[in-house]
């Protein structure tokens, strides 16, 4: 006869939050992208945006793109889980990326800036914030400077809003360095495998039903 007995699983539901975030320059869409491809259950969020599309950028793909007008709207409604004015634009998660993924039992990336990571903390505090770093300063600034094609003010704007991002690092849960492409989405996917088997999430709450 079994005298011992197990404690009840909860149902794998999906719709964990792993918010992403670096200074531009550090791969960290990338890094997001390639680990949704090698992980199963996992999904890129694909955020609202008030920008025009770059070239390759596909609506519904790369961002659903909208007008000012719409993005109010998403705001007004509550349909955005957080939201972000970077480099004069507006970017935002919408509620119908989470819902969707709940539904579809998958957890999602969400590459995003870090005011609206610390919203996402406020509004989903069991969410797990990323920070990527790149491997060095001279090389981010490397990075930021690009090829010379941009003008002075552009340069600095951009080093400033890196200095602004590396400045509440401190405040992210785990920290990655993308020295080497593999390795961090290796260490990525060890964070998501880490995060889905937490005690809380896998243990049924009392009274819920069990699988
Ligand atoms: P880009 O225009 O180069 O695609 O993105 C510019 C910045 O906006 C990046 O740092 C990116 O992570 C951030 N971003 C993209 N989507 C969102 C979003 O939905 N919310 C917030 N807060 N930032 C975002």
């Amino acid at each position: 006869m079994t005298v011992l007995a197990l404690p009840p699983l909860a149902p794998r539901g999906g719709g964990i939050l792993f918010v992403l975030s670096a200074p531009s320059g550090t791969g960290k869409t990338t890094l997001g992208r390639g680990l949704c491809e090698g992980l199963p259950g996992l999904r890129f969020s694909v955020s609202a945006t008030t920008r025009a599309p770059r070239g390759h950028e596909r609506d519904g793909v790369d961002y659903h793109f909208v007008s000012p007008e719409r993005f109010a709207a998403l705001v007004r409604d509550d349909e955005l889980l957080e939201w972000a004015e970077v480099h004069g634009h507006r970017y935002g998660t919408p509620v119908a990326e989470w819902r969707r993924a709940c539904a579809d039992g998958v957890d999602l990336i969400l590459d995003i800036d870090t005011q609206g990571a610390f919203q996402v903390r406020e509004r989903m505090p069991e969410s797990a914030l990323v920070f990527v770093l790149p491997p060095s300063a001279a090389e981010l600034e490397r990075r930021i400077r690009g090829r010379g094609e941009d003008d002075d003010a552009t340069i600095r704007r951009r080093l400033a809003a890196a200095a602004k991002e590396l400045a509440v690092v401190s405040r992210y849960d785990y920290v990655v360095v993308n020295d080497d492409l593999d390795r961090a989405r290796e260490e990525l996917a060890a964070i998501v495998r880490a995060e889905r088997a937490r005690a809380a999430r896998r243990l049924a709450p009392p009274g819920l039903p069990t699988s």
